[in-house]
């Protein structure tokens, strides 16, 4: 960092401590929490986008099914409404990563992506959800040479299967935004919308509310137990008795410890801006609007709001010994600091701009970095997370996926590898964080070396596995 350390700490100081997305008047009331027995057809333990997503599908496919969706807090509190808002087409953690895995699949995913995309937008519209939809696509910029040369093969590469990407150079991607920093960009104009994240919870809490859904808020899922043909859902104050139940807790695997062996909590560093006066957007550009990010291993992702402020997030995320997860991981100070400077690093001319909001969450991931699917009670629960850092769009196909298999419904996307293998496990602790902390210094390593994998990254690509955000 080339920036003042006590400058950026004290910035950082200044910040509010809350998630910007939800920390707003509009904010809905909490719903009352489970009290009580409860029946259903279907209960959904979970209301972030994978858990309201299958209620509202649940509910659209058969408006007589009863659904019960019950949440540790409220609707949105986990990753859902603290990410950047990137909402791709891509459900596999982007083409690339898609491709590696699946190379047979991957232009099936690509095309049920693009359909998913399409209908999250449309169904946003039919059911009035305003949630700030703006489909400017992404902008990946190198800010090295060797990312430029990776982003002209994956250019290529892209353009071999279909994908039609824009290539800028370094005047072309600056004239996009103005940063020192880049020296050339990628344009996927298409897929990927911006979004805002807490209005499209909320839109679809109300969506789901109005097909006749009941969720209840602030009631923590304490475990699942079959009683005959019925799988009881317990928490403190009531129990939900359903056929099939279908739980989208994501990082959180309390409800299904299975879970934990797939899926680890990464800890992800966001800034938002004060708005930018029109003086500071003129010194910026981005009048297209893109969500951006850079092109290193570690990368930060930025994009504006509609009131144009900046959302600067991504690049230092962190794993805590044994899956931990809480508010104390939240306020991580250094890693604000540390991607506060790398802000005033890539925008030197917007110094004197304050950051208004800092907030972390929680990205649940995978060793594939795409969604993982499982079963419990017979297959008469089915769990799906893990999306990684790619989850607003691909949490609609994956609550989908999950309600067909729930239904044992045979679709083209049950029948997917993806779906029916599940990712390499991460290794249990106390294997579990050394192994996570030394990848993770592997991959800064990489970036400081021209992006060259040392022996164990080699190791792990050789086994189709990795760690991302
Ligand atoms: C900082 C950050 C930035 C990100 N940026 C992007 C981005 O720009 N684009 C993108 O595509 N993806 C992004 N992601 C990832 C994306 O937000 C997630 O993939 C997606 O929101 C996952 O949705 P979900 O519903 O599966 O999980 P979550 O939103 O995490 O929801 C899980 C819910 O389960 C509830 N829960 C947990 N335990 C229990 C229990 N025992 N009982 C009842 N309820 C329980 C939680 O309270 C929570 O509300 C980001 C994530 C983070 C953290």
């Amino acid at each position: 960092m080339s920036q003042n350390r006590a400058k950026m700490e004290s910035l950082i100081d200044d910040a509010k401590p809350a998630v910007f997305w939800s920390d707003r008047s509009d904010r809905p009331e909490p719903l009352p929490a489970l009290s009580g027995p409860e029946d259903a057809d279907l209960t959904i333990v979970g209301g972030g986008f994978s858990g309201l997503w299958a209620a509202l599908l649940a509910c659209t496919q058969d408006p007589g099914r009863e659904v019960v969706v019950v949440e540790a807090q409220t609707c949105g509190f986990g990753a859902s409404s603290r990410n950047g808002g990137f909402c791709d087409a891509s459900l596999t953690h982007g083409f690339l990563n898609g491709l590696s895995h699946w190379p047979k699949e991957i232009g099936a995913l690509e095309r049920m992506g693009a359909e998913n995309l399409d209908e999250l937008i449309a169904t946003c519209a039919s059911h009035k959800i305003d949630a700030g939809i703006e489909r400017t696509g992404s902008l990946s910029v190198a800010t090295q040479e060797w990312q430029a040369e990776e982003l002209l093969e994956y250019h290529e590469l892209a353009a071999a299967h279909g994908i039609a990407l824009d290539r800028l150079d370094t005047e072309e991607v600056r004239a996009q935004l103005n940063s020192g920093s880049f020296l050339s960009g990628l344009w996927d104009r298409e897929g990927t919308a911006m979004v805002d994240p807490a209005r499209l919870v909320w839109g679809l809490r109300r969506a789901c509310l109005d097909l006749g859904a009941r969720i209840f808020e602030h009631s923590p899922v304490r475990g699942t137990e079959r009683q005959d043909r019925e799988i009881l859902v317990t928490t403190d104050a009531g129990v939900v008795s359903s056929p099939k139940v279908l739980v989208a807790t994501n990082a959180w695997a309390e409800p299904v410890r299975a879970i934990r062996r797939y899926v680890v909590p990464i800890y992800d560093h966001v800034l938002m801006t004060e708005p930018l006066s029109s003086e500071q957007m003129a010194l910026i550009g981005w009048g297209s609007r893109q969500g951006v990010s850079d092109s290193g291993n570690q990368f930060h992702y930025y994009r504006l709001t509609e009131d144009n402020r900046i959302l600067w997030g991504g690049f230092d995320a962190n794993y805590h010994r044994g899956n931990g997860m809480g508010p104390s991981y939240e306020l991580r100070k250094e890693s604000h600091t540390l991607v506060a400077g790398h802000f005033f690093d890539t925008f030197p001319q917007l110094e004197g701009l304050r950051f208004s909001h800092r907030w972390a969450g929680p990205i649940g991931t995978t060793s594939k970095f795409t969604a993982a699917f499982g079963t419990a009670h017979q297959g008469d629960l089915v769990w799906v997370a893990g999306y990684t850092g790619l989850g607003v769009g691909a949490s609609r196909w994956g609550a989908r996926t999950a309600l067909d298999l729930l239904d044992n419904v045979v679709s083209e996307r049950t029948e997917l590898a993806m779906v029916r293998k599940k990712p390499m496990p991460f290794p249990p602790e106390p294997l579990r964080n050394p192994v996570i902390q030394f990848t993770r210094r592997q991959i800064a390593k990489a970036d400081q070396n021209q992006g060259k994998q040392g022996a164990w990254l080699r190791l792990l690509g050789a086994f189709g596995v990795g760690f991302d955000s």
